[in-house]
């Protein structure tokens, strides 16, 4: 079990596996909602997560859309203003910031993502890829495209199946 907590400790959570993908957000927004250079953002199934203690005191705030829903939300202990997984982490997939986990998420980074949008003062010097604001909406659209190719490729078989 990976656990992972809030500064105060109020706030106490339990993952069994994280799925990923893991990447380092340098998007402005992912730099306000944690104050550092980029944001660790490690993706996890909802039915792999549970609350331990003090889901009640998460809070959540929504930041205006800026292009397109959904809007940016950041989701904090507040007592202690510790970045938090969202309330409604309830369902799906969602992403936890790596930085509150107290034990090893048993995942590397996969890449920076927003890297053109980052701090002035920060240079990334690891290996890793890394993905501006425009190549990874690319990515993710080709992504998307894939999944759904494959999802009508699984119907058409049925479709030949039932012949
Ligand atoms: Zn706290
Ligand atoms: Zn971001």
């Amino acid at each position: 079990m990976i656990r992972g907590s809030c500064l105060c400790g109020a706030v106490k959570f339990e993952v069994i596996r994280f799925v990923g993908p893991f990447e380092l957000c340098h998007c402005s927004r992912c730099r306000k909602a944690t104050g550092s250079a980029f944001a660790p953002m490690i993706g996890v199934e909802a039915s792999d997560f549970t609350w331990v203690s003090g889901r009640e005191e998460v809070v959540s705030f929504e930041a205006p859309v800026i292009e397109q829903p959904p809007g940016f939300q950041t989701s904090f202990c507040r007592h202690c203003g510790c970045t938090m997984p969202s309330h409604d982490a309830a369902e799906g997939w969602f992403e936890i910031a790596a930085g509150v986990l107290d034990d090893d998420p048993g995942i590397l980074p996969d890449r920076h993502i927003f890297v053109d949008c980052g701090p002035s003062w920060y240079d990334v010097t690891d290996d890793l890829p890394q993905l501006t604001r425009k190549e990874l909406i690319r990515m993710r659209i080709a992504e998307m495209k894939h999944a759904r190719e494959n999802s009508s490729g699984a119907s058409a078989h049925r479709e030949e199946g039932k012949k």
